[in-house]
């Protein structure tokens, strides 16, 4: 994949060959309050793109106006190639392209692993019952899990229910995954195995983005690193420039905090 990332402005969104996600001038208000203001970003498909930043900057925001969980403002922001307006079928058809994973795993309790894997593509995708189970299996697998398929998510532990929210999001087979703070909920002993199989999702080409303070993980599996602070990206880069020479006094202050 080309991509350049200018290390005289970092601010500038680099040369993308095939953009996937595209936000020109996207701002966000919550009431008087404005969360996100002025954002340019273009991600290729395939690129891995760690977003960081301190709390309260947008991150979360920003992450939640690509699939519309947030509705933005202003602005223009177009995902595979559809542009999020009114259009109820446009914005269903990012969904189906975009699997999120949160914070808190948001499993449904009432339901086993294996059901909530089925939900969405049997009643979003109009999956058939048998093929929906497979799909399952199959992800359940693909994260190491599918020994736990009949358990409630109050029996696994909070790794475990990670990875199964992992497993529920790609049953949809999205094109990019959306991942918000993916571990921070989680006890130390149980980081390690949610970064294992989101590494392994990356190696297998998906187009991540992933809001974390991992930053061994951003290192390492990151093509770049957006750092934002008060609603804007104040500066973007890979791994390498971003953590040895951050361009900015308020990326060096949180690179001194987190590291
Ligand atoms: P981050 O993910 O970087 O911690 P967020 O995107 O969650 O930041 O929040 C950015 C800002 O927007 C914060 O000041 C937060 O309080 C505010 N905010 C987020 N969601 C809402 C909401 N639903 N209503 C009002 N303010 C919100």
């Amino acid at each position: 994949m080309d991509i350049q990332i200018a290390t005289t402005e970092r601010r500038a969104t680099p040369t993308i060959k095939e953009p996937i996600i595209r936000l020109d001038g996207v701002s966000k208000t919550y009431g008087g309050f404005q969360a996100l203001s002025g954002i340019d970003l273009v991600i290729g498909k395939g690129e891995k793109v760690i977003i960081c930043g301190p709390s309260g900057s947008g991150k979360s925001t920003l992450i939640r106006c690509i699939n519309h969980i947030e509705r933005h403002s202003h602005g223009r922001i177009v995902v595979n190639g559809k542009e999020l307006t009114n259009n109820t079928k446009d914005i269903a058809a990012v969904r189906r392209d975009t699997g999120m994973v949160f914070q808190n795993f948001n499993l449904f309790p009432h339901l086993t692993i294996l059901e909530n894997c089925c939900l969405a593509p049997m009643k979003v995708k109009g999956v058939g019952r048998e093929q929906a189970r497979e799909l399952a299996i199959h992800y359940l697998r693909r994260v190491r899990i599918s020994d736990q398929a009949s358990k409630y998510p109050s029996q696994l532990s909070g790794g475990q229910q990670q990875r199964a929210a992992i497993a529920r999001a790609l049953c949809m087979q999205p094109k990019i995954m959306l991942f918000d703070e993916p571990t921070s909920a989680l006890d130390p002993e149980m980081v390690k195995e949610v970064l294992e199989t989101m590494k392994s999702l990356a190696n297998d080409g998906m187009t991540m983005l992933c809001v974390t303070h991992e930053m061994g993980f951003a290192r390492e599996v990151a093509d770049r690193i957006i750092f934002m602070d008060h609603g804007s990206i104040v500066e973007q880069s890979d791994p390498g420039a971003f953590f040895s020479a951050p361009s900015t006094e308020r990326a060096k202050d949180f690179l001194k905090m987190i590291l």
